[in-house]
């Protein structure tokens, strides 16, 4: 008989709730920290160019330049791609808003692609039908932490002029066909929000090797200028030149002290959330009702998230009772995400319901299962225990 599960008033495999993701800051952090606060600059200084270069040498790219979130690197990158009014980018429906949204801050018009069944990455058969003459860049997301088909989208972006931005904000640290991600795709974006592989409390970086492009990343963090503060100060000269309208998206030292640091982990972290995820893959092998995304042969995940997707065909419950369920064991699951056209925002401009078919059927059978480098062997095992207890309770 199945066990009685704590949403029906039975004892939660879990007291305190398990987050899905949470960042690891450890002495050494606050040390790192501390260190700025007592020195001479607190915003664009010295420790933003030593974050830079431990970042760009990290993912083998040229280029790192440091902004102040994930959001804003896009914003960067989108605008560095010459995104404008009436041009148009392609998005796969099943990411986090702001893909879609920096499209939007450049006047610009997201075209949503679909998505692989087995992987939810943007499928690359259906990209090509998509591209008019208006399309001007692809934004490719690494969802969950397994890059995209970078060689098959820069080819497809070649041959028709386009611009490949990948959002890798899950995929610190993947590799693509053996080499690491940072350096495939024009301009690669990163974030360092606490939920994703190195935390700086808000961050983002974009990398490139293009010198052009990485000139026109670095004005526009900083108003449109081409000469920041720390570079007048050198210079002994006060005057500088504002070309183009940008924005205040600088990333302070204080912060990228924070980066710096996190960043020497980042290879045991990344490690770590690959051992809990081949442990829920070999828990979930023989659990016909739970079905993890497919790992591609020549991708290497950096595992940000560890995603499910339910099988209906063995459940008599649907993917809202089992969240729920699960949160009662005291496991905090999430889902990610709903097909961005079905925001409001993007509703009143007029994307319709069934744009993207696999996209809209894969949300809503996905659930995101705990993953970061913090997590103990027990709280896999209490993953495992509570998913295992709620899909034999709920079998068909
Ligand atoms: C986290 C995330 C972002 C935005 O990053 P922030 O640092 O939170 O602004 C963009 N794209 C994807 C896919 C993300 O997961």
């Amino acid at each position: 008989m199945a066990e009685k599960l704590a949403i029906d008033g039975g004892t939660p495999v879990r007291e305190r709730m398990l987050p899905y993701g949470r960042h690891v800051v450890d002495e050494a952090d606050v040390q790192a920290v501390a260190e700025v606060l007592r020195g001479a600059w607190l915003t664009t200084g010295p420790t933003v160019e030593a974050y830079e270069q431990a970042f760009a040498e990290y993912v083998g790219a040229k280029h790192a330049v440091a902004v102040n979130s994930g959001t804003a690197a896009l914003h960067v990158a989108a605008h560095a791609a010459g995104l404008g009014p009436n041009d148009e980018a392609i998005v796969p429906a099943l990411s986090f808003v702001a893909t879609a949204n920096c499209v939007r801050y450049c006047g610009a018009a997201p075209v949503f692609a679909d998505v692989e069944e087995d992987t939810c990455l943007i499928d690359t058969d259906r990209i090509v039908s998509l591209i008019t003459e208006r399309t001007k860049a692809i934004l490719p997301v690494d969802y969950a932490g397994q890059p995209v088909d970078l060689d098959v989208i820069n080819d497809i972006a070649r041959r028709h002029d386009l611009v490949v931005i990948e959002d890798a904000a899950h995929a610190l640290g993947a590799m693509y066909r053996g080499k690491r991600i940072g350096s495939h795709a024009a301009m690669t974006v990163f974030s360092t929000h606490p939920v994703k592989h190195i935390a700086t409390g808000e961050g983002g970086v974009v990398t490139t090797d293009d010198d052009a492009l990485a000139t026109r990343l670095r004005a526009f963090r900083n108003h449109g200028i081409e000469v920041d503060a720390r570079e007048r100060e050198r210079r002994g000269d006060w005057v500088y030149d504002m070309g183009e309208l940008g924005y205040n998206y600088r990333m302070p030292d204080i912060l990228c002290a924070l980066g710096l640091s996190q960043l020497g982990k980042l290879d045991a972290w990344l490690e770590r959330r690959r051992d809990i995820a081949m442990r829920y893959d070999a828990a979930f092998r023989d659990v016909p009702a739970v079905m993890p995304l497919t790992q591609l042969p020549d991708r290497e995940s950096a595992w940000h998230l560890y995603v499910i997707r339910l099988n209906a065909e063995y459940l008599r419950a649907d993917r809202r009772q089992v969240f729920q369920a699960l949160r009662a064991e005291g496991i905090g699951v999430n889902v990610h995400y709903l097909p961005i056209y079905w925001h409001s925002y993007y509703r009143q401009m007029g994307y319709l319901k069934g744009l993207c078919p696999v996209a809209e059927a894969q949300y809503d059978r996905l659930i995101t299962l705990p993953l970061w480098a913090g997590m103990t062997d027990a709280d896999a095992g209490d993953v495992v225990q509570a998913l295992c207890k709620v899909v034999a309770a709920y079998a068909a």
